[in-house]
């Protein structure tokens, strides 16, 4: 048993509580924080507490000491999760998945390099290059990634604003050929405005705090943030970045990676242009508007690569098809011109995130050659993706990335029991199903045809003319009233001024959130007028061009309305769990002890309601309703041999099950265990204290 004799540091595994209460859970997690012993197991699940210090936990010793070893031969840690997935693929060929999830700042992306870390130094003992040079782009995509998608909040100074999955594809060796990764909504309304305290993306700061001077000027770019829309308000918020060095930091990963020079050119000359657009600003001119600085249209136009009259007339007008075929341009207000410049300014981040994914992906994606000359193909996944969000405001964003985790809720239970059961029955074991909350009517409420919550929102957004946010919500209430799990009309406005009710309320299965319907519509729509698309389609610069490929369109072409942002998002969450669906999981479950960063508060309140909504409980007594613990009869041997007359030093039997068998009837536990193909399973964690007492003897 991992880490048994040492229980003044608590139990290794919660499975082993006395009683499995709450009271008993915090306080075992209390105890093994407090002595810094940040993991704990839920059988195969590691639990994580962040430390918010530097451990003593990682690199090369420590990988040596979990490679190869079961779960439970070394204390509770991620190497021994990434050495379980990572023997699962290559001895029982099984695809497999490491699902991380846990709240903003509990963990979850240091963990995911912590594994991939792993996976990396234990692989390729043969040096071959081509797989130093996979691992080498996984490893460094990281880096890239961060800097793109990541921000400092005011939760996290190293906030991942995207969610992120990446497949790492070995050979029949079991070394890594290569990978794919996959992005979620990125938080593209970060682009624009940040809440006090917090910065814009890592990004744009690398930019203007690192680039070399040169670099800067011919970007038009000045040495300091607090001169940018964009970037004015993290120009004051200190910021545990180091962004000068990170600067040189990304352009080497990405040259490692394999951008070209000229790729890296034009991924500084966006960002810059980006800058440009936020400190533009429109004045009235009659009914329409006018730039108010000129100078901005010459410095955009020459960084995106495009004719400044073009640029100017797709700022300040947008054509649109009249019924009868013709194509008339159309002046913006200010108004208008300003969420136009808005929504192009975040559209071109979303593309310039995508785009480097991609990028990404073309290098370390398995050719079909490759894969070919490898044979066999095997898969680990790894998804480190944004946890559940309660805030004081909570919105669109926060809408998408609940249901988000509803759906890996509902795969969480879906697994956990048919996992369960799988090795039950390939063990030949009876058992009883046991039951338990199931999300699946929640994420019917949001996901349903029809009747759920977004096909309602897309409805609305189809609707010809002026559809309000509250025009949405008054047809939710129509259609939801009744359902157990939404409220709205009995819901108070929160602020008194407001005349009547904006939010609507979802009984999450981790507690109640109150949405307000403000912007759903927009954000939903997410309007990008076509003639910014053609601007980029038809810029000189390859690089622009390759992100805007339905920029080729005129605008009597374009005849389908693009998807809608919550159905795009849908169909990623439902792809997702496809493929995690059909993969053996491992679950990392990280928990944030306190709101403050600190390396010695354990924050209880805090700390038991993310052990409520990740359902820890729940895990445990499924955990323990069929057999706590199960062990192949060789392991189980090795490990308790010397308390039994008959097997010590060695056995004499025909088998190892028959072995197992005789330790297990000297110590009178027939009951409490069953014999399968291969392991021994055993019900009761006392079992187990009893024989590893025997074995301290
Ligand atoms: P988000 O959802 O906002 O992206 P996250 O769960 O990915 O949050 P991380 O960025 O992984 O959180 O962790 C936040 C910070 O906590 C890290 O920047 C680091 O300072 C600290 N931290 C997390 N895990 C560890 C660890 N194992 N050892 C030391 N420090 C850690
Ligand atoms: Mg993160």
């Amino acid at each position: 048993m991992a880490e048994q004799e040492s229980l003044e540091f608590g139990k290794a595994d919660f499975v082993l509580l006395d009683c499995v209460t709450m009271e008993d859970f915090m306080a075992n997690l209390k105890l093994r924080f407090e002595k810094g012993r940040i993991y704990t197991y839920i059988g195969e699940v590691v639990v994580s507490v962040n430390p918010y210090t530097q451990m003593e936990l990682y690199g090369k010793a420590v990988i040596e000491n979990y490679r190869g070893r079961e779960l439970y031969e070394r204390p509770p840690h991620l190497y021994a999760i990434a050495d379980a997935a990572y023997k699962a693929m290559k001895r029982r060929a099984k695809d497999t998945c490491i699902v991380i999830s846990g709240e903003s700042g509990a963990g979850k992306t240091e963990a995911s390099k912590y594994i991939m870390q792993y996976i990396a130094a234990i692989t390729n003992p043969n040096q071959r290059a081509e797989v130093e040079r996979v691992k080498n782009v996984l490893l460094k995509s990281n880096c890239v990634l961060e800097s793109f998608g990541n921000a400092k909040t005011n939760r996290n100074d190293n906030s991942s604003r995207f969610g992120k999955y990446m497949d790492i594809n070995f050979d029949f060796k079991g070394d890594p050929t290569g990978g794919h990764i996959n992005n979620y909504l990125l938080e593209k309304s970060r682009v624009l405005k940040q809440y006090q305290g917090e910065r814009n993306f890592h990004s744009f700061y690398q930019l203007i705090l690192g680039a070399p001077d040169q670099l800067l000027s011919t970007l038009h770019v000045c040495k300091d943030p607090a001169l940018y829309q964009f970037t004015m308000e993290g120009a004051t918020s200190n910021s545990l970045t180091n962004d000068k060095s990170n600067f040189k930091a990304v352009v080497d990963a990405m040259q490692v990676i394999g951008f070209s020079q000229e790729e890296i050119g034009s991924i500084h000359r966006i960002l810059a242009a980006i800058l440009h657009l936020g400190n533009m600003s429109f004045v009235e001119d009659g009914d329409t508007a006018e730039i108010e600085d000129k100078d901005l249209i010459y410095y955009i136009a020459e960084l995106t690569s495009t004719e400044p009259d073009c640029l100017l007339r797709t700022l300040l007008h947008r054509t649109v098809a009249t019924g009868g075929g013709d194509v008339i341009e159309k002046g913006h207000n200010v108004k208008d011109a300003s969420y136009a410049r808005d929504a192009f300014a975040k559209a071109i981040y979303e593309r310039l995130f995508c785009w480097i994914v991609g990028r990404i992906n073309n290098v370390i994606e398995v050719k079909n050659y490759d894969a070919r000359i490898h044979g066999k193909n095997t898969v680990i996944g790894v998804l480190d993706i944004y946890g559940f969000e309660i805030f004081e405001n909570n919105s669109f964003e926060q809408f998408c990335i609940n249901y988000c985790n509803e759906k890996l809720q509902q795969l969480f239970i879906e697994l956990i029991l048919r996992q369960e059961q799988e090795e039950y029955q390939r063990e030949g074991i009876e058992w009883q199903q046991i039951e338990y909350f199931n999300n699946q009517i929640i994420v019917d409420l949001v996901e349903q045809p029809h009747k759920g919550v977004i096909a309602i929102l897309d409805e609305a957004c189809l609707t010809v003319g002026d559809v309000t946010d509250i025009m949405f919500l008054d047809s939710m209430n129509m259609k939801l009233c009744t359902h157990p799990h939404y409220t709205s009309r009995k819901l108070k406005p929160i602020d008194k001024s407001m005349a009547f009710n904006r939010d609507f309320r979802i009984r999450h299965y981790a507690g109640d959130v109150t949405y307000s319907v403000e912007g759903f519509i927009d954000k939903n729509k997410d309007t990008l007028f076509q003639d910014f698309k053609r601007l980029m389609y038809n810029s000189a610069d390859p690089v622009l061009r390759d992100m805007w490929p339905e920029g080729k369109l005129s605008i009597t072409e374009v005849t389908r309305r693009p998807l809608t942002a919550a159905t795009l998002f849908k169909n990623s969450m439902v792809a997702l769990v496809e493929n995690l669906a059909c993969k053996e999981p491992y679950y990392v479950r990280c928990i944030k002890p306190n709101e403050v960063k600190s390396p010695v508060l354990f924050d209880d309140e805090r700390c038991r309601h993310q052990v409520e909504y990740l359902g820890l409980l729940e895990n445990v007594r499924v955990r323990r309703a069929g057999f706590a613990y199960r062990q192949p009869y060789d392991r189980f041997l090795l490990r308790y041999k010397m308390t039994c007359e008959y097997t010590w030093p060695n056995h004499l039997m025909a088998t190892d099950r028959d072995a197992t068998k005789a330790i297990i009837d000297q110590h009178g536990f027939q009951d409490d265990v069953a014999y399968g193909l291969t392991k021994v399973f055993i019900r009761t964690p006392q079992t187990l204290f009893t024989l590893e007492y025997e074995r301290a003897q």
